[in-house]
């Protein structure tokens, strides 16, 4: 047991740090499921890679390719909970994959992923695909018509992830979670029963303590769990960064499924809000994640893709760039076939769980997992609600504490 702290200000059954989608995930089902919880944010709700991603509910058709079946089949229904439970949040967009001459993938593979896809979503309306006649080619946003052989268009989800995480939080803090924000964590000591968590700065400095801690922030996951005591193993991760520019201009028909014509990274263009968003890259990065940006070379990687597939439109003209962190298992190859999943890893008796890397779309599949460790280290609770079936209208303003 660690020296215990007369000014400890709180107890919880749980205690999350971090106030992206996976510690507001974990919030929602530990509240629903009757649990205290809190939640510690050192900066603001979705203010790290949640409001950085592509933005898109997907199952990952390109997962298809590296195997990753039940992350895609897991996806999928997250997907389909989502257009269910947030339908002004997250909806459904057609993608269109245009294959050209030069293109790798070939329209008889496209096919076979988009049926696989297609199964693995089951008998729902967004489960169609098909190949478009070539008499609508010219109504897609000036896509490049020289050399294309065939489009495909099938369906998946767009939404805004901050909006989303900010719904997520709310819909925790209605069942009862308490969120600081602005209120970093600096230390946790591991006991046999409980944990300690200092936290915050200055005049806001505080101490709480909880039956299980969970450690959900994100690219910072192995910087949180350093902070602990005793000291426990971190798992070996790369984060690598992905940029997206904002260009100006506006998409009618939905969202382009590219290949990167200077290496054949996958590449989507997409309508955002009052512009056009056009990501992702892959690239190692090892400083401090709060200062991650696009550089100049992924700009001008992504803009040269736009061009490239937008040849009629304007030069791109960017209207602002930003960039986020994965949390991928450390490994030498091509980050593309490096496994997406989530990882659980269980210190300090199992009262420290830390999340490392997953996929906006699977936050609640996450969540569910992350309870299933707690329950056997909590008190019991009477449940309150399910998150399979809890609505998530748009918070009112960001989630703001309580
Ligand atoms: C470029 C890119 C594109 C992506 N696109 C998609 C996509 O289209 N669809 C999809 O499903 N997934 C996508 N993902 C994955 C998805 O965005 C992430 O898995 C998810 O956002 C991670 O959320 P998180 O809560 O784990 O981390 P974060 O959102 O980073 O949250 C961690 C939080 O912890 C806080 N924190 C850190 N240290 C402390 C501390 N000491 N005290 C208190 N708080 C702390 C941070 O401030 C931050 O708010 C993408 C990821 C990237 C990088």
């Amino acid at each position: 047991m660690p020296n215990s702290t007369p000014d400890c200000v709180g107890h919880y059954d749980l205690l999350v740090i971090g106030a992206g989608i996976h510690g507001a995930g974990v919030a929602q089902a530990a509240a629903a499921a009757g649990y205290s919880v809190l939640v510690l944010e050192k900066g603001q709700v979705a203010g790290g890679t949640s409001s950085r991603s592509s933005k898109l509910i997907h199952g990952g058709l390109r997962y298809l390719e590296s195997g990753q079946l039940s992350l895609v089949r897991e996806c999928l229904r997250e997907r389909s909970l989502l257009f269910a439970n947030a339908p002004q949040l997250v909806r459904p967009v057609p993608f269109y994959i245009p294959i050209y001459r030069r293109t790798r993938r070939r329209p008889w593979q496209i096919r076979v992923g988009l049926s696989l896809y297609a199964l693995l979503t089951g008998l729902q309306p967004q489960a169609r695909f098909r190949r478009l006649p070539r008499a609508q080619w010219p109504d897609l946003d000036g896509l490049a018509g020289d050399d294309l052989q065939a489009v495909f268009q099938y369906w998946d989800g767009q939404t805004d992830d901050a909006a989303l995480t900010q719904a997520v939080l709310a819909s925790a803090q209605s069942l009862g979670a308490h969120l600081r924000t602005t209120c970093p964590v600096t230390a946790i000591r591991a006991g046999a029963g409980v944990c300690e968590v200092d936290a915050g700065s200055d005049s806001t400095a505080g101490c709480y303590t909880a039956g299980m801690v969970v450690n959900a922030a994100g690219p910072w996951v192995n910087s949180l769990l350093a902070l602990a005591t005793p000291a426990a193993p971190t798992l070996a991760v790369d984060l690598v960064q992905g940029s997206h520019i904002l260009v100006a201009g506006q998409l009618e028909r939905g969202i382009y499924y590219t290949e990167a014509p200077q290496d054949g990274r996958a590449v989507f263009v997409m309508p955002h809000r009052e512009g056009i968003l056009i990501g992702t890259t892959e690239r190692p990065f090892t400083g401090d994640p709060d200062t991650v940006t696009a550089s100049t070379e992924e700009i001008a990687y992504l803009s040269e893709c736009y061009r490239h597939y937008f040849p009629q439109r304007q030069p791109p003209q960017i209207l602002a760039s930003f960039a986020g962190l994965r949390v991928l298992p450390r490994g030498n190859g091509n980050p593309f076939h490096r496994s997406r999943d989530t990882l659980l890893h269980a210190t300090h008796g199992g009262r420290l769980l830390s999340i490392y890397g997953g996929k906006l779309t699977a936050y609640r599949a996450t969540a569910e997992k992350v309870l299933r460790r707690a329950l056997p280290l909590l008190p019991p609770r009477s449940a309150r609600a399910s998150t399979r079936r809890l609505p998530l209208p748009p918070a009112a303003a960001s989630a703001g504490e309580r």
